[in-house]
C-alpha cells in the first residue's frame, strides 16, 4: 500500500467500508474533502527580500460539527498530507464524540528559519487568507507541529481585526489570558495517558510493576505523556527529538530533561534521573534504535510513517500508543498485528487535545471559565468513556481496536448524516 498518507488513509476506509454496512453517501463524503483551498503567502524578509510560502486548509467534514484541526508549520507539509490529517480529523472528532467536524491546515515551512517578527508576519497573512472561511461555527482550528499558544494568538488577533470584534472562539489551543483553556497544552498527552491506563486495567495488564516506556519526539505531547506516566509510576527510559535520542536505564525524570533541554536546546546533555542530570546516566542512540528498544510500551509523538515494512519486524514493545497522527504504515500495521502487538490508534489515543479544544471553545462560547481540575476530570471521564465503547466495538466485531474505532467513528457519522 503507497505510504502517501491521503491515500492511506483512503485505502484504510475503503477496507472498513467493505467490513461493514457503510452507506454510498457517506463513504461519498468521506473519500473527498468538502473543501480544499491552497494560499499564496507572500512576506517580505528581515533583510526585505519578499519570500512567498504557500499555506492549505482542507475542510474534510461538517456531518457532526463545525470544521476542526490544527494548523502545521513544516517543510513537509503538502496538500496530501493536510488532506489526510483532515480526514483523520473527521474520524477522531467522531471517535471521542466531540460535535466537530474534521480539517486541518498548515505552511509549507521550516519556522526556525525565520525570525520571530517573519514568523508572525507570515502567521498573519495566512490569517488574512483564512478569514473568509473559519468561524467559531463554520472552521475553527488549532495548534499541531511547529504551532502554538501564541502563534494562535496572532490569528485571533488578526481575524478579530478582520470582522471588526474579539473572536476567542475562532481558534482553540490559545494562550489562558486570551481566552484559552487551561489544560489544553497537557490535553493531548494526558489523555493519552488516560487511555493507556484504561486499556492496561481491561487488558489485565496493570498489575505488572515496573513498565518501562520510550516516547518517540518531545515536544507537546511527546513530553506531556511522558510527565504524566512518570507520575503514575512508569519508567520512561527513552526520548528523542528530531537530531537525537536519549536511553537512561533507571527511567528519567521528564520535567528535568524538559527544563535541562530547554536551556542546552541538546537533549544529549540532558540524562536527568531524580534531581539531577549526569552525562553518565545514560547514553545517546538514533531514533531508530528508539523505536527497536525492549521495552513495554512504545509512544511515538513525532510525526507520521516512522514504522514502516523496514523496521516493523524489529519493534520489540509489547503495546504501541500513537499519539502523533498516522505514525504506522499499513505494512506495518500489519506486521505488528501478526506479531500481536497491540496498537492503540491514533484517532483514540491522540484525541485528548481535540476534547480539550471542544471544552475550551464551549468555553468561549458560554463565556465560561472552568478550572484546570474539571478539565481534566471532564477529560479523563471522557476519555475513559470512548475507550469502553472502542473495546467494546472490538468485541463485537472481532477486530483490531485501529478498526473497532473506525466503526465506532462511522457509526456515530451515519446517525449524523442528514
Ligand atoms: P511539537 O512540534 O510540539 O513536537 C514535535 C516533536 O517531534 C519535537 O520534539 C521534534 O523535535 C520531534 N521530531 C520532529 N521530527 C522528528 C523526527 N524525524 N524524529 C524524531 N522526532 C522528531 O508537536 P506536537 O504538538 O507535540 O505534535 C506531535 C505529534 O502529535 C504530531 O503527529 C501531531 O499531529 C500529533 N498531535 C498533536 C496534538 C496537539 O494537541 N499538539 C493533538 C493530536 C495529535
Amino acid at each position: 500500500m503507497n505510504n502517501n498518507p491521503w491515500i492511506r488513509s483512503q485505502e484504510q476506509l475503503k477496507a472498513i467500508a467493505k467490513k461493514i454496512n457503510l452507506k454510498p453517501l457517506l463513504l461519498a463524503r468521506l473519500l473527498e474533502p468538502d473543501r480544499i483551498i491552497t494560499m499564496s503567502l507572500p512576506i517580505k524578509l528581515d533583510n526585505g527580500f519578499v519570500e512567498t510560502f504557500t499555506g492549505y486548509r482542507v475542510q474534510h467534514n461538517n456531518i457532526l460539527g463545525p470544521y476542526k484541526g490544527g494548523i502545521r508549520f513544516h517543510p513537509n507539509v503538502s496538500m496530501d498530507e493536510v488532506k489526510a490529517l483532515s480526514f483523520w480529523m473527521t474520524i477522531k472528532c467522531a471517535v471521542v464524540d466531540v460535535p466537530f467536524g474534521g480539517g486541518k491546515g498548515g505552511i509549507t515551512v521550516n519556522p526556525k528559519e525565520l525570525s520571530e517578527t517573519e514568523l508572525k508576519k507570515l502567521t498573519q497573512v495566512f490569517a488574512q487568507r483564512l478569514s473568509p472561511i473559519i468561524g467559531p461555527t463554520l472552521d475553527v482550528p488549532a495548534p499541531d507541529v511547529n504551532t502554538n499558544p501564541t502563534i494562535m494568538s496572532w490569528i485571533v488577533d488578526e481575524y478579530s481585526k478582520i470582522v471588526g470584534k474579539n473572536s476567542p472562539a475562532v481558534i482553540t489551543g490559545k494562550p489562558v489570558d486570551k481566552g484559552g483553556s487551561l489544560g489544553r497544552t497537557e490535553a493531548t498527552g494526558f489523555g493519552g495517558g488516560y487511555v493507556l491506563l484504561h486499556a492496561l486495567k481491561k487488558l489485565k495488564l496493570d498489575k505488572k510493576k515496573e513498565i518501562t516506556v520510550a516516547v518517540q519526539g518531545f515536544g507537546n505531547v511527546g513530553y506531556h505523556v511522558a510527565l504524566f506516566l512518570a507520575e503514575h509510576g512508569f519508567k520512561v527510559v527513552a526520548v528523542s527529538d528530531s537530531k537525537e535520542a536519549i536511553y537512561v536505564e533507571k527511567g528519567l525524570n521528564p520535567e528535568k530533561t524538559y527544563a535541562c533541554k530547554k536551556n542546552n536546546a541538546m537533549l544529549s546533555n540532558c540524562f536527568c534521573v531524580g534531581n539531577a542530570c549526569d552525562r553518565t546516566y545514560g547514553k545517546t542512540i538514533s531514533n531508530q534504535e528508539l523505536l527497536e528498544l525492549p521495552v513495554d510500551i512504545l509512544i511515538p509523538a513525532a510525526l507520521e510513517n516512522v514504522i514502516t515494512v523496514e523496521n516493523a519486524n524489529k519493534v520489540k514493545a509489547k503495546i504501541i500508543v500513537e499519539l502523533a497522527n498516522g505514525p504506522l504504515t499499513h505494512e506495518a500495521d500489519e506486521i505488528l498485528d501478526t506479531k500481536g502487538i497491540i496498537v492503540i490508534p491514533d484517532i483514540l489515543a491522540n484525541a485528548g487535545g481535540v476534547c480539550v479544544s471542544y471544552y475550551e471553545w464551549y468555553q468561549n462560547m458560554k463565556k465560561q471559565h472552568w478550572t484546570k481540575e474539571k478539565v481534566f476530570t471532564k477529560l479523563q471521564k471522557q476519555m475513559e468513556r470512548v475507550t469502553d465503547e472502542v473495546f467494546t466495538t472490538q468485541k463485537k466485531y472481532g477486530t483490531n481496536l485501529r478498526d473497532a474505532a473506525y466503526i465506532l467513528a462511522i457509526n456515530r457519522l451515519q446517525k449524523g448524516i442528514k
